[in-house]
Order: structure tokens, then sequence, then C-alpha cells
């Protein structure tokens, strides 16, 4: 064979053994970022505690199969001790593949539970044929899964939504709710007996897409129930998503947003009260500038204009 079949050959499989390195290094830093991130949302908002027993709610979704990696990652390094215990409710709906997470599960060797209880019937028997199923179907699957923690001893459930589900029920919430509310990264459950905790609060959903393909979970499909993605949700993500695209920055910044409230700059009586306020002779950076334009940090400002909003300069 002469030298000018070899040479290629060799080029060749240098930039594949280069390019295989430069996946790892990405993935690597990928997972460091990803337990970072997680571990920082645990610690900011005291998420998990010594002795807790975490049920660990399993869709069989990336984000449910990525939270679960992750916090098992964790715990093993951990300062306090706590016991994780996946679950996943099968509301029977056509076609789930009920076997692919108990063989996942026993194959991690973590404590898990399946639970069986056919909601999809229910469900389609009292909604109307065309109507959104979600809210009963969510209502019913809460109550479910309450029971099923209480049954397991548990004191906290993890729920496996990121920061870009929490952006978008924000804006959810305040174009469709009139309400400034978003997502909480910690809260007690509506029947007051459980702490909820999202540990994903600071991950970005493209992330989680990334460490799934590179885990390869056999991801469950969502919509085997039938129901239609809820419209006004879907439009929301693809605003957000489109502001990714364009504005890189952006998402980041609202999210710190989310962080950040200033009462007395907003109008809720309730939080602040601006009835009895009252002048105390003493200067504070705080309060209002009068006729000052604020001034935002540059990559804000770089971030451009809003789509669909036109500033006019008088
Ligand atoms: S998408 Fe399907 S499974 Fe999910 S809440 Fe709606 S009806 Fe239930």
């Amino acid at each position: 064979m002469t030298a000018t079949w070899t040479e290629p050959d060799t080029a060749a499989s240098e930039i594949s053994h280069e390019k295989a390195l430069k996946i790892e290094r990405e993935t690597h830093k990928l997972e460091k970022r990803l337990c970072r991130e997680v571990g920082r949302a645990i610690v900011d908002y005291n998420m998990i505690e010594e002795g807790d027993r975490v049920m660990v709610c399993m869709s069989g979704g990336k984000d449910s199969y990525g939270m679960l990696d992750i916090l098992m990652k964790l715990q093993s390094r951990a300062p306090v001790k706590f016991t994780l215990v996946a679950v996943n409710l099968d509301q029977k709906q056509p076609g789930f593949p009920d076997h692919i997470l108990p063989a996942y599960l026993k194959e991690l060797g973590i404590e898990f539970h399946i639970e069986t209880q056919d909601t999809y019937s229910i469900v389609k028997k009292n909604i109307p044929e065309g109507k959104t199923m979600c809210s009963l179907c969510s209502r019913l699957r809460r109550g479910i899964l309450y029971r099923v923690a209480r049954e397991l001893k548990c004191n906290k459930l993890a729920l496996g939504h990121h920061r870009d589900d929490m952006l978008q029920t924000f804006f959810l919430n305040m174009f469709f709710g009139g309400k400034l509310k978003g997502m909480p990264p910690k809260l007690v459950s509506d029947n007051g007996e459980f702490i909820v905790i999202r540990p994903l609060a600071y991950v970005a959903e493209k992330d989680l897409i990334r460490w799934a393909a590179h885990r390869q979970y056999p991801i469950i499909p969502c919509t085997l129930c039938g129901s239609q993605e809820h419209l006004q949700r879907k439009q929301v993500g693809e605003m957000l998503r489109e502001w990714d695209k364009k504005y890189p920055g952006r998402l980041v910044t609202m999210f710190s947003a989310l962080q950040n409230v200033v009462p007395t700059h907003l109008m809720d009586a309730t939080l602040h009260d601006f009835k009895n306020i009252q002048t105390t002779g003493v200067p504070d950076a705080d309060g209002d500038t009068a006729f000052d334009e604020e001034e935002f940090p540059e990559p804000a400002r770089a971030a451009g204009t809003l789509p669909g909003i036109q500033v006019v300069t008088l």
C-alpha cells in the first residue's frame, strides 16, 4: 500500500480522535455544570436537609431522568445524608411502555416504586372529546402522588422542572393570568403535607437535552395521552426559544430578575404599604429617582429590542 493511501487515513483518524477528545471534554464540562447548578440551587434554597427522604417523581422524560442522575451523583458527596426514592405513576395511557422505567431503575440499583392507576380512563370518561384533559389529569396525579409519598414515608417531593419551565410559567401568568407569579424552587404542597422542591431550577433546558442525548436515557414519549400541548404554553415556549437564539443572555437576565424582586417599584399594595409611606429625610439609593432614566448594564442593552416592540426616541 502506498503512502498516498495511508496518509489520508492517518489524517482522518487524527481528526476523529481530536473530535472524540473534544466531545469528551465538552461532556465533562456539561456534567460539572449540571452538578454545580443543581448543587447551587439546593444550597440557595436549602432544598435537601439531613435525614430527608426525597421522592423523585419520574415521568420517563429527559428532565426527570436528568434530575435523578444528578441527584444520585450529588448524594454520594453531599455533606448531609438523605434518601432518594424514584416513583413513577403509570396512568395507563395507551401504549405506555411499562417495562422501561422498572428495568432502568433496577439496573441503577436505586429504591423505586411504580404506582399503577388508570387515571386515563377516568379523564377520557369525564372530559368531552376535543377539550383539554390536563387539568383533571394533573389533579388526579397530584392526589395519587401525595398518597404514595405518605405511604413511602417521604417528606419531600422532587420535580424535574427546569429554568425554562419556570420562565415559561412566569410569562404565562403575566400574559394570561394577570399575575407576577412563577414556579417556586421550593414550596409547601397545597395540602400542607410535603415540601415540593425543584432541584433543576437553575438548569437550562438545552443542557438537559444534551445530557439526555449523551446518557441515552430510554425516554418515554409524553404524547401518549393524545392531549394537545397547551397552545398558550407552546406560544410562550416558542417566544423564549426565539429570544434565546436572537439575543443570547436574555433568558439568564430574565431568570435573575425572578431572584431580584423590588416590591417598592411594583404596584402590589399588599407587598408594600404605599398608602402610609412617609418621608425619612435620609438619602436612599433605592428611593424614587424621579425623572432619571433607568440605566441598564451593557449585556442587557446589547440584547437589543424586544420583538414586536418599537423603541421611539423623542
Ligand atoms: S399532557 Fe396528558 S398526561 Fe400530561 S397532564 Fe395533560 S392529559 Fe395528563
